[in-house]
């Protein structure tokens, strides 16, 4: 099939142009057209419309609207150049599209504004490139693509992309024009103000993917084109449409398709007059006659593309249409005129470097040519076919060498920064683990110092409340046991000592005696005589220092060894633990007197008294029985009345009990005067100093006080 390859470089040249117009019709400043009143900027972007089919009329108009322009905002002034550069162009007047562009340029950066000076720099790549300046065209595009990379312009941004992507591919760099492609469709996607921006977009995408011979990615996207195509509700559009549906149809091997595909666009060109279109179609027309091997039609279409360019000044077409009317008239037989016309046609694609269409162009050159006999000629097509390939291989190889590097170069990074910051982040951590420990510990140091503190203040308190409650107790204790007037014991204390003491074993009989003399204990019960008296005379207070003064006088009288309480009112008990047995009325009289002899000053008076003492051993024991603590007592406070009654300041003390077999303990108890006349009861009696009454015997009744033990005695 080698021979009918002829037309496919052509195919290849005009996506390119088709590509470039749509994104060039785009208008992604829309915002302009919202603040602009005066609806300026819509009647911009139907001259954009027409300029793509029309181009001259397109122009009128944009002079036009020129003069209106004026206090426009920025947007639609920009557009309007935009506009004016891509219709000079269309309409075969570079020069004046160039100035466009330039003045657009100059525009954006008069504002600084980056999309506008990007829009610029595009324009003018779209005028380098029908001017055949192909690199300074493409670097136009990667300066446009810088500047717009942060642009919030989606509709921008892909018009870009996509026009990159279109240089790379026109440079051979298919894989980055793939990517920047898809990019461009995706971007796209994102404008929902301009749906005409993914159709300019998939339009490219189709085309590459053609040229790929990624057939069934080409269909698919092929498909959307056309569904979205339908959308626009724009013959121009869909002629474009299907002159992309032809290239991809002719390629993948459906002629009949692609006829149809061919005619449907033509029609839709004609009724509209879009002469431009139409030369391109006839151009593939031509191509699709040629892999017919219908050379003669092949021949008709390209020379109607021949006349149709040249009155566009379409130059890149009419190159294609050389080169396809070349390969006609060589399949005709008509070798000089062909080879003429191919040479021509080549010649464009040199100037333009379009080295792509230039290598498919010789190869087929060199297959026709070989074909007609003219191996000279064959052979020198394959050598400038070879020496373009070669030089092709070796710019997608450095391209691909630099790319792997770029790739390296910035994955490296990439991962050192990757590295730095997984570095940082380690050591962000462990800085703050160290903080966070560093904090836990100053706070368990804190909770324990505030701990300490706190246990430290609870032990002092605890401390001090225990001290507090000692003294407490104690004062308690001494309340308890002492009598707040005289601090002697009171009689609670010595009723708990008592108590407290182990009651006298009588089948063993204590038996303490210092030098052959008995030591027993004995109990004195004292009572101050008329004490009442005192109160009434001196007063209550004179009474109490009267008391003071018998406790501080016990106390002398008596040893510390010795118990002394306070009983009652004025009534004092003291408790002799041991003492010879024959003292015990020593004592009595040595308490009397020490008593009587002691006056007290109370304020101008002096105050004497005489006390009462009742008294006997202690335990007493009546017959082997041991009688308990409060019987004693009873029975010395019995002989303290008796003391009393016969006369006061004097003693009474049971010394012992006689015929004890005749009584009892408790007739003794009842009546201890009558007992002891009975001489049941040894007394003795000792007087104060000065006493009221002698001393009575037992046998005496005379003087006798009346009792106050005896007076309920029956039979007395
Ligand atoms: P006698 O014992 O000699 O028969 O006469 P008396 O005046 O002492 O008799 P009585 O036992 O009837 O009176 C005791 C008085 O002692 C009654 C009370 O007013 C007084 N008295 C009791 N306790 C106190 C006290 O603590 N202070 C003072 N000042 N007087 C007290
Ligand atoms: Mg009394
Ligand atoms: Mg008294």
């Amino acid at each position: 099939m080698a021979g009918f390859r002829n037309g496919w470089g052509l195919v290849r040249a005009r996506p390119r142009t088709i590509a470039v117009a749509v994104a060039l019709a785009l208008s992604p400043l829309l915002a302009g057209a919202q603040a602009d009143p005066s609806s300026l900027y819509p009647r911009i972007i139907e001259a954009r419309e027409q300029s793509r089919f029309v181009p001259d009329q397109a122009l009128t108009t944009l002079l036009r609207l020129q003069s209106e322009a004026a206090g426009a905002p920025p947007a639609t002034q920009a557009e309007l150049f935009n506009q004016l550069s891509v219709a000079n162009m269309r309409a075969g007047k570079n020069d004046a599209a160039m100035a466009a562009a330039d003045r657009l340029i100059a525009y954006g950066k008069s504002l600084h504004d980056d999309s506008i000076t990007a829009k610029g720099l595009m324009a003018k790549s779209y005028v380098l490139f029908d001017r055949a300046e192909v690199d300074a065209s493409h670097q136009m595009v990667f300066d446009a693509e810088k500047l717009a990379a942060t642009s919030t312009n989606l509709a921008l941004r892909s018009q870009i992309e996509v026009t990159v992507g279109q240089a790379y591919a026109e440079m051979g760099n298919f894989p980055a024009a793939l990517v920047k492609l898809q990019n461009g469709v995706d971007t796209a996607r994102q404008v929902t103000d301009d749906p005409v921006m993914l159709f300019g977009a998939l339009n490219a995408l189709v085309n590459l993917y053609t040229q790929l011979k990624e057939y069934d990615k080409a269909s698919t996207a092929l498909d959307e084109l056309l569904n979205e195509t339908e959308k626009l509700h724009s013959p121009g559009r869909m002629a474009i449409a299907k002159n992309t549906e032809y290239g991809l149809a002719i390629d993948s091997g459906q002629p009949k398709r692609a006829l149809r595909a061919l005619l449907q666009s033509l029609d839709l060109e004609r009724k509209m007059g879009a002469e431009r279109m139409i030369g391109m179609t006839l151009v593939n027309l031509s191509d699709s006659y040629l892999k017919e091997h219908d050379y003669p039609r092949a021949a008709q279409y390209a020379n109607e593309s021949l006349r149709s360019t040249q009155q566009t000044n379409d130059k890149s077409v009419e190159a294609t249409a050389r080169v396809n009317l070349g390969q006609a008239y060589l399949g005709m037989g008509r070798i000089a005129e062909g080879k003429k016309q191919y040479e021509a046609g080549m010649a464009r694609y040199e100037q333009e470097n379009n080295k792509p269409d230039l290598q498919a162009a010789l190869r087929e050159y060199g297959e026709a040519l070989e074909r007609v006999g003219d191996l000279a000629g064959a052979v020198s097509a394959y050598h400038r076919e070879r020496a373009i390939s070669n030089e092709l291989f070796e710019k997608r190889r450095q391209q691909s060498v630099l790319e792997l590097q770029e790739k390296y170069e910035a994955e490296k990074k990439q991962r050192q920064i990757q590295l730095l910051s997984q570095e940082n982040q380690v050591k962000g951590t462990e800085i703050d683990n160290r903080r966070l420990q560093q904090r836990v510990w100053w706070l368990l140091a804190l909770v324990f110092a505030l701990a300490s503190m706190v246990v430290g203040l609870l032990y002092r308190k605890v401390r001090h409340a225990n001290a507090q409650l000692e003294v407490k107790n104690l004062e308690l204790k001494a309340q308890s046991t002492l009598d707040p007037l005289t601090s002697l014991y009171n009689r609670r204390h010595f009723q708990d000592f008592m108590r407290g003491m182990m009651p006298p074993d009588p089948a063993q009989p204590e038996k303490r005696t210092v030098h052959g003399d008995d030591i027993v204990g004995a109990l004195f019960l004292l009572d101050v005589d008329h004490f009442k008296n005192i109160n009434d005379r001196y007063g209550h207070a004179a009474g109490d220092a009267v008391l003071k003064m018998i406790a501080e006088n016990l106390r002398i009288a008596l040893r510390e060894t010795d118990m002394i309480v306070r009983w009652g009112g004025e009534e004092f008990l003291a408790f002799l633990p041991a003492i010879p047995r024959h003292g015990v009325d020593e004592i009595a009289r040595r308490i009397l007197v020490g008593i009587s002899s002691q006056a007290i000053r109370y304020q101008e008076h002096e105050i004497s008294v005489n006390v009462s003492v009742g008294f006997a051993p202690f335990p007493l024991v009546p017959a082997d029985v041991p009688l308990p603590w409060e019987r004693a007592v009873n029975l010395v406070d019995m002989a303290l009345y008796l003391a009393k009654a016969h006369g006061r300041n004097r003693a009474y003390g049971v010394r012992g009990f006689e015929n004890f077999e005749q009584t009892s303990m408790e007739a003794i108890e009842q009546d201890l005067e009558s007992a002891w006349r009975a001489g049941y009861v040894d007394l003795s009696v000792v007087l104060g100093g000065d006493p009221e009454t002698p001393p009575p015997s037992p046998s005496e009744h005379s003087n006798v006080v009346p009792l106050k033990h005896a007076a309920h005695k029956a039979g007395h």
